[in-house]
């Protein structure tokens, strides 16, 4: 298996509830009952969908790092 998977998490001391990440991914994102979100697994294979989400989140909330390398896909480095 070569895809690419990757771990993704938010962080909930930033995360507002916009549910942005929820209407670009919603396989990927849900909000909880405090209208949090919350990745749907732990580990999810890469998409365009999540990158957007990511990329598209006003307070840069979720981290994406790529299973096996440890490479940051989001936030990209200063
Ligand atoms: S887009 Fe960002 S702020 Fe909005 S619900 Fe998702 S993680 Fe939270």
């Amino acid at each position: 298996m070569s895809e690419t998977t990757w771990s993704v998490t938010v962080d909930k001391d930033l995360c507002i509830g916009s549910g942005g990440c929820v209407l670009r991914a919603p396989e990927a994102f849900e909000l909880d009952a405090a209208r949090q979100s919350c990745p749907r697994v732990e580990v999810m294979a890469a998409s365009d969908e999540v990158l957007d989400a990511a990329e598209n989140c006003p307070v840069e909330a979720i981290t994406i790092v790529e299973e096996g390398t440890g490479t940051v896909v989001f936030p990209p480095a200063d």
